[in-house]
């Protein structure tokens, strides 16, 4: 039974979907990224003007999340989601809570904020890349991090491809999508607040790897007896 809900956010390539991968390892987790519960047709008119970076009207994640947990809820061996840099805005938080709250029991939410200095921002965007062919994102724009052969920074341990730099890490989007997140963060922090949501800051400055083992203790104390 679903009894957890850990929404977390930061600024691109702070370390969100590594920590989740690492996180939702457990049995019993699960990840939520929004682009994946939403028509490929809302995708593509999102790609299309860089200017939108991706964003994805109200109307269209409200139903998305909505229907996420309605249909976990029915997964009996599920007790904790991640949500995948969820919320993206004070709104989100909203959507969020609106539909958290209908479910029965209502699961504990606890949220984190993943923070890094800018410094290790931008050399994470610069090094990270993604696998056309390992990841057939519907939109032609993978996200996951891939991981490169040793002899070749270019090369996917997964499939042998050739590995590219992720869309959105280009120099001019990656500084639009940070400001965008210094805009929203302080909304988002504002709103879980008013909700009584507990937040907690995490920094991935030094590994991912250690601060998945810092969160650790928080999911197993709030997950149901094990
Ligand atoms: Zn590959």
């Amino acid at each position: 039974m679903l009894s957890l809900v850990v929404p977390i956010f930061g600024p691109p390539a702070a370390g969100k979907t590594t920590l989740t991968l690492q996180l939702s390892r457990a049995p019993g987790r699960r990840i939520f990224r929004l682009r994946e519960h939403v028509p490929q047709e809302t995708l593509a008119a999102t790609a299309s003007s860089p200017e939108q970076l991706g964003w994805i009207d109200d109307f269209t994640v409200g139903n998305a999340v909505r229907r996420y947990f309605a249909d976990i809820t029915t997964e009996p061996d599920v007790h904790t989601v991640l949500l995948d840099n969820f919320p993206g805005s004070g709104i989100q938080v909203g959507q969020l809570m609106a539909a958290i709250e209908t479910l029965f029991p209502v699961p504990h939410v606890e949220a984190v904020e993943v923070i890094t200095d800018a410094r290790t921002l931008r050399q994470r965007a610069r090094n990270r890349k993604v696998c056309h062919h390992c990841e057939r994102d519907p939109i032609h724009d993978p996200r996951l991090p891939a991981t490169a052969t040793a002899v070749d920074p270019w090369t996917c341990a997964g499939c042998g491809g050739l590995l590219h730099p992720r869309r959105g890490d280009s120099p001019r989007l990656f500084k639009a999508r940070l400001q965008r997140y210094h805009r929203s963060a302080e909304e988002i922090r504002a709103c879980l607040a008013a909700a009584e949501i507990p937040l907690s800051q995490l920094d991935t400055t030094n590994t991912i790897d250690g601060a998945a083992e810092l969160l650790a203790p928080l999911l197993i104390s709030r997950s149901p007896a094990q």
